[in-house]
């Protein structure tokens, strides 16, 4: 009796358009630089509360966040390029948020996940920050409370977008320095 050897589904990213003929392939550095960007995304979980139990069911084997890239979580600022927060933001804690995005290296986005970190959710209170863009520049977010891990992807899916297609010099364009001024951060 033979054993059934299932076919590998391992799916490889594909290129960047370009140009192509007999031993070569040419295209644009910044689309070199999206596709590298977008398929490697290390993320920074800032998780106060229950939307990071839904962010850990997103990074276990039935949804697999490793499929696109993005499994190596870093608890290190400087080692991520993608901040998450996921859940209440008590004013007290909106300095330290600020600070470990200000120790993010560029390039760097945020994706603000669930009701809480996005408008402060149903604890409209004296003690809680009313959504963390009152204090950082957010990219993508997250409705629900809590999102499911299917919305957590779709968010993922979202900032891969920004990250692929963003040019490698919008972080120098003076609109963006505008927005950061906005917040007050260089
Ligand atoms: S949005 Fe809902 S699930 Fe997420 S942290 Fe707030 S209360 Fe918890």
């Amino acid at each position: 009796m033979g054993i059934e050897v299932k076919k590998s589904k391992i799916e490889v990213v594909s290129a960047p358009t370009g140009h192509e003929g007999p031993g070569f392939f040419a295209t644009s550095l910044d689309k070199a630089v999206g596709m590298a960007r977008k398929n490697s995304l290390w993320p920074l979980p800032f998780a106060t509360s229950c939307c990071g139990i839904e962010f850990m069911a997103t990074m276990a084997s039935h949804y697999d966040l490793g499929r696109f890239g993005a499994e190596r979580l870093s608890f290190s600022p400087r080692q991520a390029d993608l901040l998450m927060v996921m859940g209440t933001i008590a004013k007290k804690m909106g300095p330290v948020l600020r600070q470990v995005y200000e120790q993010m290296a560029e390039p760097k986005w945020v994706l603000s996940m669930g009701a809480c970190a996005s408008s402060g959710g149903i604890f409209d209170t004296y003690s809680v920050l009313q959504g963390i863009d009152r204090i950082i520049p957010v990219d993508v977010y997250i409705p629900g409370c809590p999102p499911r891990p299917e919305q957590v992807l779709d968010g993922i899916l979202q900032i891969q977008k920004l990250a692929a297609s963003e040019s490698i010099r919008r972080r120098d364009t003076p609109e963006y320095k505008e927005m950061l001024a906005k917040y007050g951060l260089e």
